[in-house]
């Protein structure tokens, strides 16, 4: 079923600003979204949240989602937002994010300035 699943990245308004990832199940459209943040000239990423629709839960839709999105540009530093306590499990069980990088955000500069541009300060 995982492999049903599809990622399709919404362009970042601003270089290094908040991009939306939606998630897509075959048969079902959209089933949740990722926000993430990508600079490529640090090469550095951040994932900000997960979400899975609550009836698409528990199947490992997020992890595979997860992967897909990090799997695509591996070689980047990927850090997360603070983890909610809900959430732990979910981060303990994907691998893809070392888990030095969890819940320790690592903005770069770019990234700042996409917020200032942005104006969502
Ligand atoms: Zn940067």
């Amino acid at each position: 079923m995982v492999d049903e699943l599809k990622v399709a990245w919404d362009e970042a308004p601003v270089p290094a600003g908040p991009q939306r990832v939606v998630v897509w199940l075959n048969g079902h459209g959209i089933v949740g979204d990722l926000d993430v943040r990508v600079c490529h000239a640090c090469r550095t990423g951040v994932v900000e949240h997960v979400r899975i629709d609550t009836s698409f839960r528990r199947r490992g839709l997020g992890c595979a989602a997860l992967c897909e999105v990090v799997s695509g540009l591996a070689d980047y530093g990927w850090t997360t937002t603070a983890i909610e306590p809900a959430a732990a499990g979910f981060w303990d069980r994907q691998d893809r994010i070392p888990a030095a990088g969890l819940g320790a955000a690592r903005y770069c500069d770019h990234m700042h300035e996409a917020e200032s541009l942005n104006g969502c300060e």
